[in-house]
């Protein structure tokens, strides 16, 4: 396979993807969350039929579909799933795509200002001699997941052409709206779908692939208190913003985001709102081990209980809910849906990384939905922001492992 030709196809897929606005929006009542993702899922659904994708459709909720049936005797279904949509934090109006060819090291320039170089980005050292790809300054670049599209295309697109050469399973073609305000398989059918296994282009760095998201649950504690005239207040008074504050206070700080990474868990108090008669905190709880996390909860429980003796005059709830689990659980239980991807990654030349995510990802939400879903790299990096910049040789590796990793499933 020639790759500066491949590469070529990418780029151009990329250019065209990211220059069409899909910004999702948090706070729309329709699914998906904006206009702009109905008609880009069109294109798609377009660009899927003009390289021989067959069996396709577009569902009301405007997730993509497509269908390639295996060419030798593998049974097995696979998806390859990626998101149109991109982060409403920051602006992708008129993306400009700038290509830097073959990065000699030092400053890329993106525009506006704007550069990236190994000190504020040292992931570049990496990337010695690749073709990179920016925004220009004002908006995000969109790599993320327009690279995964573009990734899963060329890679459809070549199968279909190279299938005397190539043995593929069946494979499933999934473009999903409304990722990154989290609602991304909301309104997904997964009977549509029809897969056995899948896997996400959803990733950063080249040779990174993800099977762990954190375990998420979230808190709240209410705190009823005694309101009385201040000046006649002693004894007398429970005041709930004050004990809000101790609570809150009393939570070890090297157990917040700001102090962690890693595989470190951690509570983050994300709203206190009341008076002094009555305030309510909420918060998020998140650690990739449900021991440990079970563990931070008893922990809170212990401070809550202090608090209710220090302030007999008051009465404080506290509650907890199950907001995600870590999709390591599932898929440890299909070793073989990592080991294929591990092994594909090892066969491109690559080291593989597995990297925990502190976060979840649509895969953690596909896993427990009963479609086991890794998540593989697209070579991007920085997202949702002016510096976000992609490799194109890191798109290329990507492409090469969904090749290896097809094969592997066609055995
Ligand atoms: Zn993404």
């Amino acid at each position: 396979m020639d790759k500066e030709e491949i590469k070529e196809k990418l780029f151009l897929r990329l250019k065209k993807y990211c220059e069409i606005e899909t910004t999702s929006d948090p706070n729309s009542k329709t699914y998906p969350s904006t206009k702009s993702q109905v008609y880009f899922a069109k294109i798609l659904l377009k660009e899927l039929r003009s390289i021989g994708v067959k069996d396709n459709f577009v569902d009301e909720y405007s997730y993509v579909f497509g269908k390639i049936k295996s060419n030798c005797k593998s049974k097995i279904k696979i998806a390859f799933i990626a998101h149109m949509d991109t982060s409403p934090a920051y602006s992708a109006k008129d993306v400009k795509v700038k290509l830097h060819k073959n990065y000699s090291g030092g400053k890329i320039d993106i525009g506006r200002g704007v550069y990236i170089d190994e000190k504020n980005c040292p992931p570049l050292k990496e990337h010695l001699g690749d073709d990179i790809v920016t925004a220009s300054g004002n908006t995000l670049l969109g790599a993320d997941d327009k690279a995964g599209i573009a990734i899963i295309i060329t890679f459809v697109e070549y199968i279909i052409k190279n299938s005397s050469s190539i043995k593929y399973p069946n494979i499933r073609i999934l473009f999903t709206p409304d990722e990154e305000i989290g609602k991304g398989v909301d309104k997904l059918d997964l009977k549509k779908l029809d897969a056995d296994f899948g896997y996400t282009i959803d990733g950063d760095l080249k040779g990174r692939i993800e099977n762990e998201t954190f375990n998420a649950d979230g808190l709240k504690i209410k705190i009823y208190g005694k309101s009385v005239h201040p000046g006649s207040a002693k004894n007398q008074m429970a005041n709930s913003v004050r004990i809000a504050s101790d609570i809150i206070s009393s939570w070890p700080e090297n157990m917040t985001p700001e102090n962690t990474d890693g595989y470190d868990g951690f509570i983050m108090f994300d709203e206190i709102k009341g008076d002094v008669s009555y305030a309510e905190i909420s918060g998020i709880i998140r650690e990739h081990d449900i021991g440990k996390l079970k563990k931070m909860e008893k922990l809170l429980e212990k401070i809550i209980e202090e608090k209710r003796e220090k302030y007999p005059l008051s009465k404080i709830e506290y509650e907890i809910f199950t907001q995600y689990r870590n999709m390591k659980i599932i898929i440890d239980k299909n070793p073989e849906v990592m080991d294929r991807l591990i092994e594909a990654v090892k066969e491109v030349g690559l080291n593989p990384i597995i990297k925990p995510v502190r976060g979840g990802t649509d895969g953690s939400r596909l896993s427990f939905m009963g479609l086991p879903t890794p998540n593989i790299f697209t070579g991007g990096y920085n997202y949702h922001g002016p510096y976000e910049w992609v490799s194109l040789d890191s798109m290329y590796k990507a492409f090469e492992v969904l090749i290896k990793l097809s094969e592997k499933w066609a055995l």
